[in-house]
């Protein structure tokens, strides 16, 4: 599945950005937690993270680690039901892919990616994607390839930050993330991480940041 993405950007000699799923193309937190009211159970604020925070409506008894599992698996399984896209992502994609290669890399099981190739084509988003649990450091790197050309990489994750840091060190670390209620939770970020408060602040800062005109 990488391969042919591999080799298409082999050609390149555009910018690249490299974005995050879920929680930066499309929301997570709340539609996981529409999800889970549907079995009886909400997602609590309480701090970034998921295990611990699911607690049941009728008791208030957090689900149990195996439990939250299945509840993710079933929720991605069905995420065509419920993910809806980030506030701005489609208009800025839109205008950033007339300039820069776009690549999706979501960290996702793989055996879920049909489903959500169909759901971001449905919204016409249809960059090339990749869904892996491997870290993501190496497989930027290896988009990058061996190529002079400049990166950007949004998500919402700082271990994936780290990742990317450490494997393609040139690349432009861009944090952004559509809950404004757990980002507000999140770890602090490092220095060399670039903020964005929502997409139309992303577009701009990635354009600034790789050199392309304003749109
Ligand atoms: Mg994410």
């Amino acid at each position: 599945m990488i391969d042919p993405i591999l080799e298409r950007l082999s050609a390149s000699r555009r910018p690249l950005v490299v974005c995050d799923v879920d929680e930066v193309v499309l929301e997570f937190l709340d539609p996981f937690d529409h999800y889970l009211n549907s079995v009886g159970h909400r997602l609590h604020p309480d701090s970034f993270r998921l295990h611990g925070n699911i607690r049941s409506l009728s008791g208030d008894i957090a689900a149990a680690d195996d439990m939250v599992e299945r509840m993710q698996e079933e929720f991605f399984a069905s995420q065509d039901r419920w993910q809806t896209l980030a506030r701005g992502v489609d208009r800025a994609l839109d205008s950033l892919s007339r300039d820069a290669d776009i690549v999706f890399l979501t960290a996702m099981p793989p055996r879920h990616h049909d489903i959500r190739r169909a759901l971001l084509d449905r919204h016409r988003l249809d960059f090339p994607m990749i869904a892996t649990e491997e870290p993501k450091g190496p497989v930027v790197a290896g988009l990058i390839g061996g190529r002079d050309v400049p990166a950007v990489f949004v998500d919402d994750i700082a271990h994936n930050h780290h990742s990317v840091r450490s494997h393609a060190p040139g690349c432009i670390l861009m944090h952004l993330m559509a809950n404004r209620t757990f980002r507000a939770l999140a770890p602090a970020l490092d220095d060399d991480v670039v903020i964005a408060d929502d997409w139309s602040h992303a577009e701009r800062l990635i354009r600034e940041h790789l050199g392309l005109m304003r749109a």
